[in-house]
């Protein structure tokens, strides 16, 4: 059994692929082909974005974003400690200070009280309060209305980080439209995965749009040898596009074998751990299948004795990145101490959108047999 396999997923769309990758050796525009175009007018599309520009990573969506809005020496930018260290990374990495929030114990997602002590704290500290990025753990959306709010209110813009959830939606809306800007990811192993590094940002912002699209091409203005900006090369390959465009169509079906899997899962389990909570009128891309053992479980023996079985987990995450020896000089909303908890109780089951009922038969017998038996 796969944790994520990306082999079943392309056995139903190989002589598609081979098709797609085909076309682009054949007409041989390697960088900015047209494919990449229909891409972004697809993806734009599909979750009612403005703009869709893809690029190079996950990791460089988010920068980007925060090149173009300025991000520099000075300024705050408001992160959760909970979450893969890409988010946290690019504010540092363009000098400013990331501040880590602590998120709420049931959705994984930031904490709007914890957001509120931290903005206190940045002010204290006398940094320029900037923005906030706001993580879709897992797959869920962030609380928005209540980010949003908070972010008004002190003059704030939102970053979305879902590059675990694109395909999810928000009360109506759909990931991608929930921020200012929404960075999203097409490593391999994420809801939309290419083959290799990949990602897309979006935004309703016509002016940041053309500021992202200029820093994608070192910043270039409307000659390509005028360079108005500093930028990095942040373009996403044609051939990248081409498989994306084959894996967009059947996306919204594996959303739904995803929730399925879900559904079963938490079904056999709600009774023996706490199964993912989502918020009402929230969908989950559902990136992993996360539950919250109880204090006195042995994560490590539970995980034994499904590997034993042949069945892979992870730890989504063992650390807190206010906690990581990179970023132990940050600043810190209080003692985020719900992100310490759920590192030492989380655990994340096999998921992605062919998982066989037969396997997950087996992954909740083994599961449910530890734990009536310790
Ligand atoms: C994967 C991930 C990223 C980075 O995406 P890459 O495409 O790997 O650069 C950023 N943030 C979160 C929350 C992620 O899970």
């Amino acid at each position: 059994m796969q944790f994520i396999d990306l082999q079943a997923q392309q056995n139903t769309i190989r002589s598609k692929l081979d098709k797609s990758i085909k076309g682009v050796l054949d007409h041989g525009k390697y960088i900015m082909g047209p494919e990449v175009e229909e891409l972004e007018k697809q993806l734009a599309h599909f979750c009612g974005a403005k703009h869709a520009i893809t690029c190079s990573s996950g990791t460089d969506a988010l920068l980007m974003i925060l090149m173009a809005k300025g991000i520099g020496p000075g300024d705050a930018v408001f992160v959760p400690s909970f979450t893969f260290a890409a988010t946290a990374e690019v504010v540092a990495f363009l000098g400013a200070h990331p501040v880590f929030v602590d998120v709420l114990p049931d959705t994984f997602n930031m904490d709007p009280e914890s957001l509120k002590a931290g903005i206190l704290r940045a002010r204290e500290e006398g940094l320029k309060l900037k923005a906030i990025i706001a993580v879709d753990l897992f797959g869920q959306p962030a609380d928005y209305d209540q980010i949003n709010v908070i972010a008004e209110e002190n003059g704030l813009w939102v970053l979305a980080d879902a590059a675990q959830s694109f395909g999810a939606t928000y009360k109506g809306r759909k990931v991608g439209t929930l921020g200012l800007a929404t960075a999203t990811s097409f490593f391999p192993a994420k809801p939309l995965g290419c083959y290799g590094d990949g990602g897309c940002i979006f935004t309703d912002d016509d002016n940041l749009a053309e500021v992202i699209r200029s820093i994608r091409v070192h910043g270039k203005g409307s000659d390509k040898y005028d360079n108005v900006r500093i930028g990095v090369n942040g373009r996403l390959d044609t051939l990248q596009a081409a498989i994306l465009l084959e894996k967009l169509k059947i996306f919204p079906k594996e959303l739904e074998a995803r929730q399925r899997s879900a559904d079963l899962y938490t079904n056999a389990l709600k009774d023996y751990v706490q199964t993912p909570m989502l918020l009402e009128g929230v969908t989950s891309a559902w990136a992993q299948y996360t539950l919250v053992l109880k204090e006195e479980t042995d994560r490590q023996a539970l995980q034994d004795a499904l590997k034993d079985q042949g069945i892979p987990t992870v730890v989504y995450y063992v650390k807190p990145l206010d906690q990581q020896t990179a970023y132990k000089g940050c600043l810190k909303a209080g003692n985020l101490s719900v992100s310490d908890t759920l590192s030492k109780r989380v655990l994340s089951l096999p998921m992605h959108g062919y998982l066989k009922e037969e396997d997950q038969q087996r992954v909740i017998e083994v599961f449910i047999q530890h734990m009536e038996k310790n």
